[in-house]
């Protein structure tokens, strides 16, 4: 499975100049172009502003881009990543290949997260932990992002968002029916168990983030 619900896609005109410092001003573009979820590690947006922040990550990071007479600007959208605040501070010490146009070397190093190689290195187990399929994919996800030491709320925070998905559907399909319709009280049947799960994560979450 993939590391990320919905696979994120930059789009190429995005609505603000890509001139100047403020890159801050890309944050609605991102948001939407990343699915309000983590470009990294997937966790959904929704939960806990104030624990689970989302930040402007800079692919090739701001402090090289500043310090090594790179022409690649500091509000250059294609080099923005919607990040939750864990992925952003972890990876920002790292960038082994010291150039704006390598990214790894094949063990070490990152994958752009738009790019579908991300995929072939890093996948999502079925109870919403993140694992690696090759070297590469294991530094990034023990040496850069640390998933291995965050795992259990990253498991949380996915199916947390999971449960929030399916609730979504199920409740787009009650609304085409009348309530004393046999379809409306056959499709309520189905919310209440993933309800009930949703509000047990919902609880866990907030438990985890409280210790
Ligand atoms: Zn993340």
């Amino acid at each position: 499975m993939s590391v990320r619900e919905t696979f994120p896609k930059r789009r190429t005109n995005p609505s603000k100049s890509e001139k100047g410092k403020n890159y801050q001003k890309h944050k609605p573009d991102l948001e939407e172009d990343f699915n309000h979820c983590c470009g990294y590690c997937g966790a959904f947006d929704g939960f806990g502003y104030t624990r689970t922040y989302f930040e402007i990550d800079h692919f090739v990071p701001k402090d090289f881009l500043m310090n090594s007479g790179s022409q690649i600007g500091l509000s250059k959208y294609s080099n923005l990543v919607y990040s939750c605040r864990f992925c952003n501070n972890n990876k920002s010490k790292h960038w082994p290949s010291q150039r704006d146009d390598v990214y790894h070397n094949g063990s070490i190093g990152f994958i752009e997260p738009c790019d579908p190689d991300y995929d072939n290195h890093l996948y999502r187990t079925s109870d919403g932990g993140i694992l690696w399929h090759t070297p590469l994919g294991k530094w990034m996800a023990t040496i850069a992002f640390k998933f291995d030491q965050r795992m259990e709320e990253i498991k949380l925070l996915w199916n947390y968002n999971k449960t929030r998905i399916a609730i979504e559907k199920i409740i787009e399909e009650l609304i085409n029916y009348p309530e004393d319709s046999s379809e409306y009280k056959e499709i309520e049947n189905k919310l209440n168990p993933i309800c009930k799960k949703h509000y047990f994560l919902q609880r866990q979450l907030a438990s985890f983030y409280n210790e």
